[in-house]
């Protein structure tokens, strides 16, 4: 278990978990259904809302307690409608959440990590490293927060600041709260997980074995350049990657989406999208590339075509 993890505080604890967690304060157990019910189904963001728990266990656990305990500093509004919350968390540490709007609905951006170890050079999460991981509770406040400011939301994508794959056992207990039928009751086909594949990381969610989909952000067709833009993954051999992300294809039955950011004259040459359609040949995934160039777009694509 992740250090994360081992906060008391409710929101750190798996919704099957909440009748015990008020058991063990001398409330009854039906008590911790209902404040699941309040929080993953209604909405609910203090205790004072949960107008069917005594007014005295109300107070105390307000005072004692609090539910959420990540201050809203700024929210930001796009002309499109995404909305972006600054949430400052209790040690002073801020994470940002993002709601985007969508044709079928809203999409929630969560951040997994305060910065980056990655330090991936098109990205500013990673440029002063990494400060610290976000406990389960801190990821789903920014799930809370979004939700109360937008209503209700047609996916999650696990794609803000840090690095899921680097704080696993919390990512994947704060998506198990959303998920599982106690909690949020989300389908797991509507969450994205967004990472460069560490060691073992791919291993883990076949193990957990929900299905989600999986987002491998690659960036560059051979090793040397890859560890160039995304040096966080060290030495590690992108084929190893692919293999995971393979075997998790085989266990999920969810074709992986390859992540590719184009760098004008870096990584969108000819021969990158040649190299990149020969690491990807017979596997099954689709590829996002994101970026302006209409041109190096349709090379990319027409080359992955022909193999
Ligand atoms: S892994 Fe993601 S958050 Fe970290 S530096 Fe790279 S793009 Fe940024």
């Amino acid at each position: 278990m992740s250090d994360s993890l081992a906060d008391p505080r409710l929101l750190n604890q798996h919704p099957r978990e909440w009748p015990n967690w008020f058991q063990k304060r001398g409330a009854p157990a039906f008590q911790g259904r209902n404040a699941a019910r309040w929080v993953f189904q209604r909405g609910a963001t203090s205790w004072k809302e949960m107008t069917d728990l005594p007014a005295a266990l109300r107070t105390q656990l307000e005072e004692e307690q609090p539910l959420i305990t990540a201050a809203c500093e700024a929210r930001s509004e796009a002309e499109d409608g995404a909305i972006k919350l600054l949430l400052r968390l209790p040690d002073g540490a801020s994470v940002e959440a993002v709601g985007m709007p969508g044709t079928m609905g809203r999409t929630l951006c969560l951040s997994s990590q305060v910065g980056c170890a990655v330090r991936c050079t098109f990205c500013a999460s990673g440029m002063e490293g990494m400060e610290r991981n976000l406990s389960r509770a801190e990821i789903l406040e920014q799930a809370l927060y979004l939700r109360r400011e937008q209503g209700e939301f047609h996916r999650i994508v696990m794609m803000g600041m840090g690095e899921p794959g680097h704080n696993l056992d919390a990512v994947l207990a704060a998506l198990d709260s959303l998920i599982d039928p106690e909690g949020m009751n989300f389908a797991a086909r509507r969450v994205t997980l967004s990472t460069v594949g560490p060691k073992g990381a791919l291993e883990q969610i076949a193990t957990w074995g929900k299905s989600i989909n999986l987002a491998l952000s690659v960036h560059a067709p051979n090793d040397s350049l890859r560890h160039e833009l995304v040096p966080g993954v060290r030495k590690r051999p992108l084929s190893d990657t692919l293999d995971e992300a393979d075997r998790l294809f085989a266990t999920t039955g969810r074709e992986y989406t390859v992540e590719y950011v184009l760098l004008a004259g870096i990584n969108d040459q000819h021969a990158h999208a040649g190299a990149l359609a020969e690491q990807l040949r017979n596997r099954r995934c689709h590829i996002n590339l994101h970026g302006q160039s209409v041109q190096y777009t349709s090379i990319v694509i027409n080359t992955f075509k022909r193999c």
